[in-house]
């Protein structure tokens, strides 16, 4: 059993703590996507109605404490999580109130305001530097605000901040429905997956990535490397890759990465063709390459359409899988045939009866993308970073802090 399996079942669960007519203040993450002050995403919202609605039924005041972006410390006037209140309302169809501050004389007169039964939420906590900071002085006053503290932000569960780490010195606690929902399939999937288990990992940036991968070679059948990164591993192959993205810092890395794949019979496929472009730009020409090697001078922008269908047949074929990142730059629409492939072949698999999880904001932007459902795949994490740690073995100190108590 993992680490964090262990801290999972130490861990108080909302339901058994009976709460009644009382001040709950939950750590949610409400940090969603923005256009010009409209909402673009509510799916983190959504995911916590029902620890909210839960709370909201027991006739308790629900005091929701979150951030938004990243505003350092001090107030900016675009990371205000006062458009948020306002769909808050229309989710819970509770009273909503929107406290201009997380602390001080402002918060403390609008919690007090509050009734049995309606929320309050608290302006973005990383205006104040003392969230980041782990601040014990800052959790203080934000506890002020409760009488029991709900951990419902699994995307800050891997950041040791004052509202998801010093808040439980002063307050009992217990973990909502969307954590434990999160860590269930998590821990399911690397504790005791069934088989064949396959995990894809694509995006970017090799050195993000080096310890997940280590960690799932312990525990996989097979291992996908897609995206950018895969170049620093074809690269470590000898394979020429033209001028596609290189992580010169990590080709060693990537050798030692393949070379324990093979020891542990996991099965590594890394783009068998490419499509490929001389220049980086919306209406390139794109060509396919004929095998694994991407000529001098073209950039690899997504996986061919051979690798596609071996990949797809890999995902079909496999019972559970983890996804996280692209396998191409599929923001430009001619070089998503890959990532959209994946996609689909996702929702197959889970149609099939695999358990499929997939995480991170890029990799949930292709299944719209892709006009994939996030309904049509086992999980969706609403949290990548702390979903990758948790895989990784990391304890995150959003749940030691609980199960010290
Ligand atoms: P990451 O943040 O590391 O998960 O990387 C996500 C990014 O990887 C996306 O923005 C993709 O556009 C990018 N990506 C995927 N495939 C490639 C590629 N072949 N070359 C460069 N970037 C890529």
């Amino acid at each position: 059993m993992t680490t964090e399996a262990k801290t999972v079942l130490k861990l108080a669960k909302v339901q058994d703590a009976h709460l009644k007519d009382k001040n709950v203040l939950v750590r949610v993450d409400y940090n969603v996507p923005l256009k010009d002050g409209v909402i673009t995403d509510d799916t983190r919202i959504r995911e916590t109605m029902k620890t909210v609605k839960l709370l909201l039924e027991g006739d308790n005041r629900v005091v929701l404490m979150a951030h938004l972006g990243r505003p350092k410390g001090q107030p900016v006037e675009k990371y205000s999580l006062k458009p948020v209140a306002a769909r808050l309302g229309e989710l819970s169809g509770a009273e909503v109130h929107f406290a201009p501050d997380c602390v001080g004389p402002e918060a403390d007169r609008v919690v007090a305001a509050a009734k049995k039964g309606e929320i309050v939420l608290l302006e973005n906590l990383r205006f104040h530097a003392g969230e980041e900071k782990n601040d014990e002085n800052f959790a203080k006053q934000l506890a002020k605000h409760g009488e029991f503290f709900v951990q419902e932000a699994f995307g800050a569960l891997h950041r040791a901040h004052a509202s998801t780490a010093a808040i439980a010195k002063f307050l009992p606690g217990a973990i909502g429905f969307l954590v434990q929902k999160e860590l269930e399939y998590l821990d399911h999937a690397m504790v005791s997956p069934v088989r064949p288990f396959l995990a894809i990992i694509g995006g970017a940036k090799v050195s993000d990535k080096i310890s997940v991968l280590y960690s799932l070679i312990e525990k996989v059948d097979t291992l996908i490397i897609g995206g950018g990164m895969a170049y620093t591993f074809l690269a470590a192959q000898n394979t020429n890759i033209g001028n596609s993205l290189l992580d010169a810092d990590k080709v060693e890395e990537a050798k030692k990465i393949i070379l324990k794949a093979h020891r542990n019979n996991v099965e590594l496929l890394l783009p068998a063709d490419h499509r490929v472009v001389s220049e980086i730009k919306a209406d390139a020409e794109v060509e396919v390459t004929q095998a694994m090697a991407v000529p001098d001078g073209m950039i690899g922008v997504d996986i061919g359409p051979r690798t596609e269908m071996l990949f797809a047949d890999k995902i079909k074929g496999s019972k559970t899988v983890f996804w996280n990142g692209p396998v191409g730059i599929f923001e430009t629409p001619a070089f998503a045939s890959g990532s959209i492939t994946v996609a689909e072949a996702m929702a197959a698999a889970t149609r099939a009866g695999a358990t499929t999880i997939l995480g991170g904001g890029d990799t949930l932007s292709v299944l719209k993308t892709a006009k994939v459902s996030p309904d049509s795949i086992s999980h969706c994490s609403t949290g990548g970073g702390a979903s990758l740690e948790f895989v990784e073995g990391k304890q995150l100190p959003g749940l030691v802090a609980l199960s010290q108590k």
